[in-house]
């Protein structure tokens, strides 16, 4: 005698069946059959599992189908999805760090869609190198005899020293062994480059004696590392650059400055914090310096490596240098970014990084007070909005310890057991463009510095439900 759940269950339909039936046809159509056919799997085993769980009645074909399209439906969004970044940190790490400039963005349709000539000379029909696309430029922009650039900065760092300090030791100050995110830590990246560590001075203090003493017969170079997210501040020494400039001439030991930001403009003169130019660090005196693309310069991810061309020549030659290149996509957006800094009078215009980081509070204001109106009418009577005073970061490590006058849309509970902030921001984050801000002080907090299309957001919050939690 069958069980009356083994009879319910053999009622449920097949998926040739539930195929058939109009919604199920619609998805085939759409999305192709073995993807509607997998759908309909997925929703015929949910339907089994509630009817072993009790419920009552084996739905009929169009009703599988149609929780199959809806699967499919869902299903369909990029998973890698623009958000609106409204959390303070304009070089979010987590959220893609810069915002390409048209320039560069059209550079990479362009690399994305034509066959390019990237390792090919056009004038002579010969084989060419593709750093020589940017080669010049970045001489010119740093002033460095010769440039090599490779996927981010951490593999210009570990390129740089595997292929002049193999087996052989890296002087560095204990006060500059940085970790940056969880996988990027100084010691270990040194261990995976071949690279002996010969740790130099304390935590707060570093002199120029200790670098002279540790060199010796197995010393492959000097390093100097931004401390790129922190400061030590109070009875502090550091060497500076020059001074290892000169250490490395009369020791004959190359000098290498991991800037890790780097920009190629004082940033002094869009009103922000005088931070080490790439240009600084060549003139001081660093036989190579490193830097990344995508920090203050405003471009796609890549680690560049300037400095003295037989040093170059040397990391050029180094089989790792094959296997971190940087493909055609960024090359063509690393390019038009580059050229962007000939004419920095108009950088600020056309660079989203400087253009949000120079952005005015006075401005960052006005557009805030412009979308309140329809912030407050999205998000209901649970919550006060107002426009506060916030501060902004940079991000990224670059000028940790220097923020932004900026203003932000604060949305606080009315009520002091009302609905959880947490909800709140889950619900902009369900947007369908997601809105990504920040709790702080018992209020939802969206800086306004990266707003710039502001009928967008307006229209993006008309979709907001917000949970009244009564
Ligand atoms: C950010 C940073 C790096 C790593 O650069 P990526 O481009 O993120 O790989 C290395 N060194 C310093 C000092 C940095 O600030």
């Amino acid at each position: 005698m069958p069980t009356p759940e083994a009879a319910l269950l053999r009622r449920l339909p097949s998926v040739d069946e539930v195929l058939r039936s109009e919604p199920g046809r619609a998805a085939s159509e759409r999305f192709g059959r073995s993807a509607a056919v997998a759908a309909t799997r997925l929703s015929l085993a949910e339907a089994r599992a509630a009817l072993k769980a009790g419920a009552g009645e084996a739905p009929a074909p169009p009703a599988i189908g149609t929780a199959a399209l809806a699967r499919l439906d869902a299903d369909r969004a990029p998973n890698l999805r623009a958000v609106l970044n409204l959390t303070g940190t304009v070089l979010h790490t987590n959220l893609g760090r810069a915002v390409l400039a048209e320039a560069a963005v059209e550079a990479a349709v362009l690399a994305m869609r034509e066959a390019v000539a990237l390792e090919f000379d056009t004038a002579t029909g010969k084989r060419g190198e593709r750093d020589d696309l940017v080669r010049g430029l970045l001489a010119e922009l740093t002033g460095a005899e010769d440039a090599t650039l490779v996927n981010n900065n951490a593999a210009a760092l570990m390129l740089v020293l595997n292929a002049l300090c193999e087996g052989r030791e890296a002087v560095v100050s204990r006060g500059e062994l940085i970790e940056i995110g969880g996988s990027f830590r100084l010691p270990d990246i040194m261990a995976r480059s071949g690279v002996r560590l010969r740790e130099v001075g304390t935590t707060n203090r570093t002199h120029p004696r200790d670098y002279r003493d540790a060199v010796c017969g197995e010393t492959g170079l000097l390093l100097k590392v931004h401390t790129s997210n922190y400061r030590v501040q109070g009875f502090t020494a550091e060497v500076g650059p020059r001074d290892l400039a000169a250490l490395s001439r009369e020791t004959g030991v190359p000098f290498v400055n991991d800037l890790g930001s780097g920009t190629l403009v004082d940033l002094a003169r869009f009103g922000l914090a005088h931070e080490p130019t790439v240009a600084e660090a060549v003139a001081e005196g660093a036989d190579l310096v490193t830097f990344s693309g995508d920090k203050l310069l405003g471009g796609p991810q890549a680690g560049f490596v300037v400095g003295r061309r037989d040093l170059v020549a040397r990391i050029n030659r180094n089989p790792m240098k094959r296997a971190m290149r940087v493909d055609k996509i960024r090359l063509a957006a690393i390019e038009a970014t580059l050229r962007l800094y000939r004419d920095p009078d108009r950088l600020a215009e056309r660079l989203p990084t400087l253009r949000s980081l120079a952005r005015p509070e006075p401005e960052i204001r006005a557009a805030a007070g412009r979308v309140l109106p329809a912030l407050r009418a999205a998000a209901g009577p649970g919550f006060s909005a107002d426009i506060a005073a916030c501060a902004s970061q940079i991000g990224s490590g670059a000028l940790p310890l220097s923020t932004l006058p900026s203003a932000a849309l604060r949305l606080r509970p009315v009520q002091r057991k009302g609905p959880p902030l947490q909800d709140l921001a889950a619900a902009f984050r369900a947007l369908p463009m997601p809105v990504i801000g920040r709790i702080e002080d018992d209020a939802f907090w969206l800086d306004c510095r990266c707003l710039t299309d502001e009928g967008a957001f307006v229209a993006n919050l008309s979709a907001l439900i917000v949970e009244t939690g009564a």
